[in-house]
């Protein structure tokens, strides 16, 4: 198969993780028989440097030649943001990205390797076994995006944010949510407050229709009180997420600490079209660029995810998911993994994802 993707590497770790991700694409090219055709644009405080803006028109040309977009992340340092360079540069160059292609979906991975439990915040015997959770969240709808207004009424000070679904938008996240769960453990859990909001109570009957075309996938509903509870008392009852854009917000935040690294999460956002960009759920870690020690897991699963979703590659996806466990079992360990117990082989960037790429071959 031939297949062209659009790299952004962007800022900080960016270049150098992807560079690894790339690496672990080839290997597969060469493995399955697949041509992989890689346009790289510039993309954050990069692209700054060259257009003086950080989303040019290049690169929005590159994406839409592309089958799918490989992001890696953008920005500086936390406290260099009055710099023209960096100031929003987020929001102006992934947030815009995201809007020029109304990606509405976003899914974000968290995975817990039983060889590294002792790095989540939660107790051991609550992740012996691993987690291995997906949430699905809307992206452009709920309460983001519905009228806001602060002024004042009756003489005091007053503020309201709307919130608004259609039956359209719920149907459309939650097929994609559904399909996932088919791949996966088939247990899905749709997350609302239907017992207060009218957005929930349509969320629910929605996802409720949508789930008579997955019979196979054992669903249920859950209030969002009770799930964020449940993530931190008992996390591996959970295979799927589905959810609304704000609860997804907090959800996915919560979730993301349970594996103890940020630099082990993959995440990917679609369009209703099925178009989509795959990236790690981390920053730029400007702390650490360029010094070969950044964890690329969540650049190399994103890639991962980039073959399974947009190319229907699952078993090439499969086989690279299958050599970072092994590599994990092997013992090597990005410094971010370490736990400072003798059997473990802490090894820089590069050489970490050559580790991956012999288990691959
Ligand atoms: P960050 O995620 O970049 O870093 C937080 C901490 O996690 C740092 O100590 C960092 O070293 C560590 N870390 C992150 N990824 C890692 C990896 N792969 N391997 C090892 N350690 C890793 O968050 P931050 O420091 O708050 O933000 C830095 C910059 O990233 C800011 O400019 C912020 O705006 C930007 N940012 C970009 C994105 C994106 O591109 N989608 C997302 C979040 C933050």
């Amino acid at each position: 198969m031939k297949k062209k993707i659009a790299v952004l590497p962007g800022d900080g770790i960016g270049p150098e993780v992807m560079a690894q991700a790339i690496n672990v694409l080839d290997c597969i090219a060469q493995k399955f028989g697949h041509e992989f055709i890689y346009t790289h644009g510039l993309v954050g405080g990069a692209a700054y440097d060259e257009y003086k803006e950080h989303l040019p028109q290049d690169t929005i040309d590159i994406c839409n030649n592309a089958d799918a977009i490989l992001f890696g992340s953008v920005g500086g340092p936390v406290n260099a943001h009055t710099e023209e360079k960096w100031n929003n540069c987020e929001a102006k160059s992934i947030l815009a990205l995201r809007k020029a292609f109304n990606f509405n979906i976003n899914l974000r991975k968290t995975e817990i390797y039983p060889e590294l439990t002792a790095l989540s915040p939660l107790k051991p015997d609550l992740v012996k076994n691993g987690l291995n959770i997906v949430v699905f969240r809307e992206l452009l709808g709920d309460i983001y995006f519905g009228e806001h207004y602060l002024g004042e009424r009756n003489s005091l000070r007053f503020a309201s944010d709307v919130a608004e679904y259609n039956e359209e938008q719920i149907k459309s996240i939650a097929h994609l949510a559904f399909k996932t769960a088919l791949t996966r453990n088939k247990n899905l859990v749709s997350v609302d407050k239907a017992n207060v909001l009218a957005t929930s109570k349509l969320w629910r009957q929605v996802v409720a229709e949508v789930a008579l075309q997955y019979p196979d996938v054992k669903y249920q509903d859950m209030l969002v009180d009770n799930c964020a509870m449940q993530i931190i008392k008992n996390p591996a009852q959970f295979d799927v997420i589905l959810t609304s854009n704000l609860f997804g917000d907090i959800l996915s935040d919560e979730l993301s600490v349970l594996s103890g690294s940020l630099g082990m999460m993959p995440s990917a956002s679609f369009s209703s079209s099925g178009f989509a960009l795959y990236e790690p759920a981390g920053g730029s870690a400007p702390d650490i660029a360029g010094e070969n020690i950044a964890n690329p897991i969540a650049q190399i699963l994103s890639a991962a995810m980039m073959l399974g979703y947009s190319f229907a590659m699952h078993e090439e996806a499969k086989c690279i998911e299958e050599a970072i466990k092994t590599t994990i079992i092997n013992g090597y360990r990005t410094q971010d993994l370490a736990l400072g117990v003798a059997s473990e082989k802490i090894v820089g960037t590069k050489e970490f994802t050559q580790q991956v790429i012999e288990a691959m071959q």
